[in-house]
């Protein structure tokens, strides 16, 4: 490592990644720190993605990030009954650990300098300015300086708050999650399947993300307001125990995303913030994978262009924010809401749903579709999105 780079990104992920790259192409030199000993490892996601939105962001890719092409989803009530929803478009259940690794590898052909083994705990600071990061890598304790750093810490970052950012999210407003990989699943590769309801997954959903044939990771995320009487990882052992008895448990991993309101500021005088650290995480869905590339390489190159034109002043680096938010404020915003009437919802609610939809051919059970019959049930839901769409006018 150097003493000085252009910009230093904390955080490996994709996020990170995809930030790196982007300011190394942009002409920066850039340094990228992960903590873990190896890029991808340990894995705690689902790794569930469209396959739409992940050829958009990286058009080309090698076939070993996929481990499952995905076709449809099962919806499960909970009355139990299984509705097959249609829609559409392909996803992909990647592998996150050579995904991950992929992009860490694109980073370092563009010039990023990649280090693992490297925790950053602490910033540099003059005059408010943030200049660089102080590292703790193979037992020595390093300070490099830097024009920019960029915060892709994950969800729980720490450099958003060294920098006087506010990112705490209340307890009510975090989807706890936990996650098993299991394995001799007598399963269909192709579906995914979800499962609703209070007594499975209060303000929240269980999920199954097959990685091929016997092989997925099944977990669930609950809203913060119900993890005091059960935590996640205890309904997770509950549902495995009664559904998936003879299934060898081959991970274990619990974590947290983030599913509230969209932070004020994602940036300082000298300081970016992307990805889950940025809570860039879609608060229905919970998926947050292309969110961390479309913010990663929005901030590379605002990243680069400041470097170029030697202006790191929060003002300048707010381009990035704009852009962000041109793209992404309303859709986000949106997701929050619905996220927020749903969880009002009752599992009767979701059985009437559910009888409604099961009456519609396959080719018309659409997102858009399920959606209007929650309207139908929920009108308020019409008023909320009416409100939304005229704001954006
Ligand atoms: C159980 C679970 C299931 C999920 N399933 C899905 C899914 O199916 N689809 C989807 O799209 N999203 C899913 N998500 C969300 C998704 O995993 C994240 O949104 C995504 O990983 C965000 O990428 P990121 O780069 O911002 O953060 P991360 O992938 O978390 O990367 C952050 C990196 O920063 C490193 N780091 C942290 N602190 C430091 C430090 N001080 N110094 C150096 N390095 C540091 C970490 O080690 C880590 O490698 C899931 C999340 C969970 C918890």
């Amino acid at each position: 490592m150097k003493t000085f780079y252009d910009v230093i990104v904390v955080g490996g992920g994709p996020a990170g990644s995809w930030a790196a790259k982007h300011a190394a192409e942009g002409g920066a030199s850039v340094l990228l720190l992960e903590k873990d000993r190896e890029i991808g490892l340990p894995v705690r996601c689902a790794e569930g993605v469209g396959l739409d939105g992940l050829k958009e962001q990286i058009p080309e890719f090698p076939k070993s990030w996929i481990a499952q092409v995905i076709d449809g989803a099962i919806i499960v009530a909970p009355d139990g009954r299984e509705v097959e929803a249609y829609s559409g478009e392909k996803g992909v259940v990647l592998h996150r650990k050579l995904f991950d690794a992929g992009l860490a590898q694109r980073a370092s052909e563009a010039g990023a300098e990649v280090v693992t083994k490297a925790n950053v705990h602490g910033l540099l600071m003059k005059n408010s300015q943030v200049c660089g990061v102080k590292v703790q890598h193979l037992g020595e304790s390093y300070e490099i300086q830097s024009s920019i750093v960029i915060g892709a810490d994950g969800i729980e970052s720490r450099v958003g708050r060294w920098a006087s950012i506010k990112t705490q999210t209340p307890f009510a407003e975090m989807e706890s999650c936990a996650q098993m990989t299991l394995s001799n699943l007598d399963i269909d590769p192709t579906r995914v399947i979800f499962w609703i309801g209070k007594d499975i997954a209060p303000g929240g959903y269980f999920w199954l993300f097959p990685k091929g044939p016997g092989t997925a990771n099944v977990g669930l995320g609950i809203s913060g307001k119900f993890t005091k009487d059960k935590k996640a990882i205890h309904y997770l052992k509950s549902f495995i125990e009664k559904k998936y008895s003879s299934a060898s448990i081959l991970t274990i991993v619990a974590g947290g995303v983030p599913s509230g309101p969209q932070l004020n500021e994602l940036v300082g005088n000298g300081l970016m913030l992307v990805g889950d650290a940025a809570h860039h995480t879609d608060p229905l869905s919970g998926g947050g994978i292309i969110n961390a590339l479309i913010g990663g390489k929005m901030a590379g190159e605002v990243a680069a262009e400041s470097i170029t034109k030697k202006d790191v002043t929060k003002k300048q680096l707010s381009r990035y924010q704009k852009q962000w938010e041109k793209q992404k404020k309303k859709e986000l915003q949106l997701a929050y809401r619905i996220k927020n009437i749903i969880h009002e919802f009752k599992d009767e609610d979701f059985n009437k749903i559910a009888d409604v939809v099961l009456e519609l051919p396959l080719e018309k059970r659409t997102n858009t579709e399920l959606f209007k019959v929650a309207l139908r049930k929920y009108p308020k839901l019409i008023l909320d999105m009416a409100t939304m769409w005229i704001r954006s006018k």
